[in-house]
């Protein structure tokens, strides 16, 4: 069996909701909702984030949280 990953945000506000995106920053399951999709230049050694594993080409969703800290004001 497989458990379904839900929405942290939606979790927080008690409501449960199945997450179609993975904060890439954080880990958090996210729904659309609220994953936020960022648009960052390909990251190279030095930024100050655990990003190693990212592909070139994977879409790269957030949590509004972690939108903020790369992009400030990029999330509600
Ligand atoms: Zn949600
Ligand atoms: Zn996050």
């Amino acid at each position: 069996m497989i458990a379904m990953l839900r929405c942290f945000e939606c979790a927080r506000n008690e409501t449960v909701e199945e997450s179609v995106a993975i904060c890439i920053m954080c880990g958090k399951g996210l729904c659309m909702g609220h994953a936020h999709r960022i648009d960052l230049p390909i990251w190279e050694g030095g930024y100050p984030a655990p990003v190693r594993i990212l592909k070139k080409g994977l879409p790269r969703f957030v949590c509004s949280d972690c939108g903020n800290i790369l992009l400030p004001g990029s999330c509600e």
